[in-house]
């Protein structure tokens, strides 16, 4: 009953194309999602081909996911906690139930280190942000803040200063590892806001004023389910594949953002597609065999 050619960790663009892909090639696919993924802390995703009038990352998301439902696709809000391979096929767990399959993908996105501080969740999508590239473009001319102290904040740091009026750095007690025109080294106590929207921060007891922040404390780790199956991993905590897709394991592949590379839909979406078409050509010749 609960057995699959393929089942997707994900549903979001990486998940949902590879879905799109594997259930028209006539194949039985299941993908198992949290509902909440990268595109529901997008305000809007202006550069994708064709969406720039899709207002929402959520709503994205959810096109995404019907689309592939409606070409066959089997869709479930369930989560994996526990996967297991024994040679031959895979057995996914969840708190609903088990299911197994021959092939698996991981498009579990990439988990994004954030402030657990006052106002952080409650601006997300509303001035705080996690993607220079994504959106700096909404902060020309404005006054913005990064909130980090190494690489990835360097990089956030100069994406941020070609677009925007004045950026700020604030290193939440790190030590800076580059130079800025105004750095604040103290803990962040809190992100305030005004109409809706996040509006300054305050450090040392004082709020200093900005129109955005960026927050780029480093992307975290491949999911622990991956440590769990064996599969290798960059030392950022990036899932490695092959150019179709595939880890280490056999029949095991990942998809988008839990991969090296750019974060962004567009290439989620293309990581999805590629790994699909691996899939139906391993399927197939096993089919043969
Ligand atoms: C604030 C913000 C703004 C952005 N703006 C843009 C933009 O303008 N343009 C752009 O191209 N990109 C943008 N991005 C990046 C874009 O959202 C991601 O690159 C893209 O969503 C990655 O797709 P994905 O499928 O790899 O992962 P995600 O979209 O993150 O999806 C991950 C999926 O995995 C599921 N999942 C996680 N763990 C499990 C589990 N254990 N079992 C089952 N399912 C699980 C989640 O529920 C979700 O369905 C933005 C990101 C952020 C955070």
């Amino acid at each position: 009953m609960n057995e699959y050619d393929t089942i997707i960790l994900g549903g979001g663009p990486a998940g949902a194309t590879a879905a799109l892909y594997l259930a028209r090639a006539g194949l039985k696919v299941l993908v198992l999602h949290g509902n909440a993924s990268a595109l529901h802390k997008a305000e809007r995703i202006q550069n994708y081909y064709g969406a720039a009038d899709t207002p929402t990352g959520a709503e994205l998301y959810a096109r995404g996911l019907s689309q592939a439902e409606s070409v066959g696709a089997e869709i479930r809000i369930d989560q994996a906690t526990f996967c297991e391979y024994d040679g031959a096929q895979f057995t996914v767990t969840t708190a609903a139930g088990a299911y197994t399959a021959r092939t698996l993908v991981i498009a579990t996105g990439a988990a994004r280190r954030t402030l657990d501080i006052d106002g952080v969740k409650e601006y997300e999508g509303k001035g705080v942000s996690y993607c220079a590239v994504c959106d700096a473009f909404f902060y020309r001319g404005k006054r913005v803040g990064v909130v980090g102290a190494g690489e990835f904040a360097r990089h956030e740091y100069e994406t941020l200063s070609r677009v925007a009026k004045e950026t700020v750095l604030f290193t939440n007690g790190e030590r800076p590892t580059f130079d800025a025109t105004e750095t604040y080294t103290d803990r962040i106590e809190k992100v305030t806001g005004e109409n809706g929207r996040a509006s300054g921060v305050t450090v040392g007891g004082k709020t200093v004023q900005v129109d955005g922040l960026f927050i780029a404390l480093g992307v975290l780790g491949a999911a622990a389910i991956s440590k769990s199956l064996g599969i290798m991993t960059t030392p950022e905590g990036a899932i490695e594949t092959d150019k179709t897709g595939m880890t280490n394991i056999q029949g095991l592949y990942a998809a988008g953002d839990c991969t090296a590379g750019v974060k962004q839909v567009s290439k989620a979406a293309c990581d999805g597609m590629t790994v699909a078409f691996a899939i139906i050509a391993e399927l197939k010749n096993a089919r043969r065999d």
